[in-house]
């Protein structure tokens, strides 16, 4: 009966110890309530990007790499890595990460260079591309959102892009020519100032279109610009210079 009994009352304190246990491990895990971004990172890679067949190892790298979460608006962060765009204020939006990848991919070794990017926006497809890139150019139309995007890529510790504010249907005649233009906002043809700021053998990718637009990859040639490819898209409108 005695052994009975202590047997009983170890048993209780065991109990009581796993469950004590158990309500620190939970507590712990409610502290940190941070989602893993880099698994999140890692599956997005997978799932979104290779799977769906975007093989150029250097973008899938970056691709790991770039923390997309900082990039965007605090209330949105636990939806960065899903495969969507999201709104970044100012009526914008941050492209999906997929749109991203691709875009990158279609410029090829041009992505290597000097790369011009139109529309800012979060900042997010300028750290992309610098990963890549030698220096990465790129002009917001939205001062906000270009001084936001600025002091991220600064925290990060991105020395190579350099963001302006402007119009960036004119460019950046200073720096051209480029290796490649990546323009992230839909316009409705090709803006020709980008053209003239491309160096031959240089490619272009822009959304063209309205309300169906089409990604368009062109290389300069000697002759002008060359179609390489088109996919159906949807991007926000380019404003500016290119409406009137
Ligand atoms: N590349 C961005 C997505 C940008 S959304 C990212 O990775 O987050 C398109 C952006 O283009 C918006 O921020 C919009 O303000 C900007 N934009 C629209 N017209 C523009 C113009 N003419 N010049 C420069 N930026 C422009």
């Amino acid at each position: 009966m005695t052994t009975a009994r202590s047997f009983e009352s170890l048993l209780h304190a065991v109990v009581a110890v796993a469950i004590a246990l158990l309500f620190a491990l939970s507590a712990t895990s409610c502290a940190s309530s941070e989602p893993d971004y880099s698994k999140l990172r890692e599956q997005m890679v997978l799932r979104q990007i290779a799977l769906r067949g975007i093989e150029d190892g250097q973008v899938l790298e970056a691709m790991r790499k770039v923390p997309r979460h900082m990039f965007v608006p605090p209330q949105f962060r636990s939806l960065a890595y899903e495969d969507r765009p999201l709104p970044i204020g100012e009526g914008q939006t941050i492209s999906q990460p997929y749109i991203v990848a691709l875009m990158t991919e279609s410029l090829g070794e041009t992505a290597r260079g000097k790369v011009l990017e139109i529309g800012t926006g979060s900042g997010y497809q300028a750290a992309v591309l610098a990963q890549i890139a030698d220096t990465v150019f790129s002009i917001e139309i939205v001062p906000a959102l270009a001084l936001r995007a600025r002091s991220i890529l600064l925290s990060l510790g991105y020395k190579n892009v350099k963001i302006r504010i402007g119009d960036g249907y004119f460019g950046w005649p200073e720096a051209a020519p480029f290796d490649a233009v990546i323009v992230t906002a839909a316009a409705p043809r090709v803006p020709e100032p980008l053209v003239a700021q491309l160096r031959t053998g240089g490619r272009i990718v822009v959304p063209v279109g309205e309300n169906f637009q089409n990604l368009e990859l062109y290389e300069k040639t000697d002759s002008g610009l060359k179609l390489l490819s088109q996919v159906p898209v949807l991007f926000v409108p380019m404003q500016g210079e290119i409406r009137k």
